[in-house]
């Protein structure tokens, strides 16, 4: 195929936008929207658009837009045209492309489908007043209408103020086909004449959105639900210009637990926060995905690279899905036993400098120091540190709790800790005094197996093996629950082990 066919072909392609308003960090409501028009691209070989809908001055920062573009490439959802890389239908900036919906205003105002309305803010507020009154819902009625265009320029010039309304004939079915939620109908009464533009450079979302579609040549508007409400309006706008309609598909919501709205107060919404929890991008897609798809099966667990094979329109379902951050943590854990050590160590890293355990040392060493003792560190021994956690971390950011007697002088803890069962102190300053006997043997053999046999061989002898193994981890770890206390003393080394039981036997 010559170079000018392929070129023919792409336009017949899959066009589809994510359009997020810079009002805010990534919300994962919008990523998950994201992630399922990126799928949809990437699997029919068409394109994903970023467009920042910034219409709202007030509101849109440059740094929510930079939020969202980063965590958007976090999480491997990387589009072909948008505001940082460009493209053929650039600028990807509503607040760039002032200019161009002006003269679909002025096409609608000249038609006479569109009208300037002056009615103040009281007069409307009196309107909807009077609306919940007698029950109807809140929409305009009209009142500007009918006011000829040559007089409402003559108070335009005046400096009247006003917005320019769309004319919505009323008792009008707007009906489209969804593809996630099938037919739907809007009665075009319940919409009166609807605002679409501040004035002739002031666009409103409605209207930016179906001149930004329509030549951006968006074929597929894939965006959740709460826009569901929207669609008629900008079905009207289009109709009333004259162009094409993209095709719909309505996302369902994801809902809290008790199935409402997720809310920032409840539920944490910014993927920049996930990032910072220690979250995975894969788990974060993987969670997503099932927020709404399901390929018919109990599998849980996909690849980006599956997904986009196995993605389908179709098989969206059309109820919300339920937000459950324990599937999402079970995942996260599933992802992080999935990285090798050292990535993974790697990766927890920041959260122990964070914490205080661990401290850089400039000039681009790849050892570490602990803060509070001036040691230094090997990458290898702290991967055999976090590698004893691997199996049971969910989070990153749970790392630095669960190692901290790795980091500390001392481990703190009431000596009742120590206490196993109904034991009592004599029985386990016994034990611990056989384990360090059994342990001091070994200072220069100091491996895992010398040091199971050793403690092993130890608690036999008691006849109870929680007698001895269960103060020995309490006193190297401080803890309740922790790795097993041979791992512990293999990863802590022979002296501190040993001090550490000393210590621990004196205090009984
Ligand atoms: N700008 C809208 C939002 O952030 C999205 C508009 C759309 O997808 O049509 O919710």
């Amino acid at each position: 195929m010559s170079d000018e066919k392929l070129e023919l072909s792409a336009p017949d392609r899959p066009r589809v936008r994510l359009a997020p308003s810079p009002t805010g960090p990534l919300h994962i409501g919008t990523a998950r929207t994201a992630l399922f028009n990126y799928l949809f691209a990437r699997q029919s070989r068409g394109t994903f658009v970023l467009r920042i809908e910034d219409t709202d001055h007030e509101r849109s920062k440059k740094k929510w837009e930079k939020d969202i573009l980063k965590y958007l490439a976090w999480l491997g959802l990387d589009w072909d045209e948008g505001p940082d890389k460009g493209g053929s239908f650039a600028p990807y900036r509503q607040s760039e492309r002032v200019d161009i919906y002006t003269p679909y205003i002025k096409q609608l105002l000249d038609q006479g489908q569109a009208y300037y309305c002056f009615c103040t803010k009281d007069e409307l507020a009196a309107q909807k007043e009077y609306q919940a009154s007698i029950g109807e819902p809140p929409r305009y009625i009209g009142r500007c209408r009918n006011i000829d265009p040559k007089e409402a320029q003559a108070r335009l010039k005046r400096g009247e103020s006003a917005v320019i309304r769309l004319k919505v004939s009323s008792d009008k079915v707007i009906s489209f086909q969804d593809q996630i939620c099938g037919q739907t109908d809007f009665n075009s009464s319940e919409l009166g004449d609807f605002i679409i533009a501040k004035n002739l450079k002031e666009p409103l979302y409605n209207l930016a959105v179906v001149v930004d579609d329509y030549l951006m040549k968006i074929t597929h508007v894939i965006r959740g639900a709460d826009h569901i409400s929207n669609t008629p309006k900008q079905i009207l706008i289009a109709e009333a210009l004259g162009l094409p309609q993209p095709q719909y598909a309505h996302l369902p919501l994801v809902l809290s637990p008790n199935r409402r709205k997720l809310s920032k107060r409840e539920e944490v919404v910014a993927v920049s926060d996930y990032y910072q929890q220690g979250y995975l991008p894969q788990a974060l897609v993987n969670f997503m995905i099932l927020l709404g798809w399901n390929e018919g099966t109990d599998r849980e667990i996909y690849s980006m690279d599956e997904l986009v094979e196995k993605f389908s329109l179709d098989k969206v379902q059309r109820s919300g899905g339920i937000f459950d951050l324990k599937r999402l943590n079970w995942m996260n854990g599933y992802y992080i036993r999935q990285e090798s050590l050292p990535v993974l160590t790697q990766m927890c890293i920041p959260y122990l400098i964070k914490s205080g355990h661990l401290e850089e040392i400039p000039n681009g060493s790849k050892k570490y120091r602990i803060k509070e003792t001036k040691e230094i560190v090997s990458l290898g021994y702290l991967g055999k540190v976090i590698g004893l956690y691997q199996e049971r971390l969910k989070v990153l950011s749970e790392i630095p709790e669960l190692v901290d007697y790795f980091f500390k002088k001392e481990v703190k803890y009431q000596p009742t800790l120590l206490i196993w069962k109904d034991k009592d102190k004599k029985e386990i300053k016994n034990a611990l005094n056989r384990a360090i006997k059994a342990l001091s043997g070994l200072k220069r053999d100091w491996t895992l197996e010398k040091i199971n046999e050793a403690l092993l061989g130890a608690a036999d002898e008691i006849g109870d093996r929680g007698t001895l193994l269960w103060p020995v981890r309490a006193a190297l770890t401080g803890k309740e629950n922790s790795a097993s206390p041979f791992d512990v003393a293999y990863v802590l080394g022979p002296e501190k082990t040993i001090r550490r039981l000393e210590r621990a036997a004196k205090l009984l």
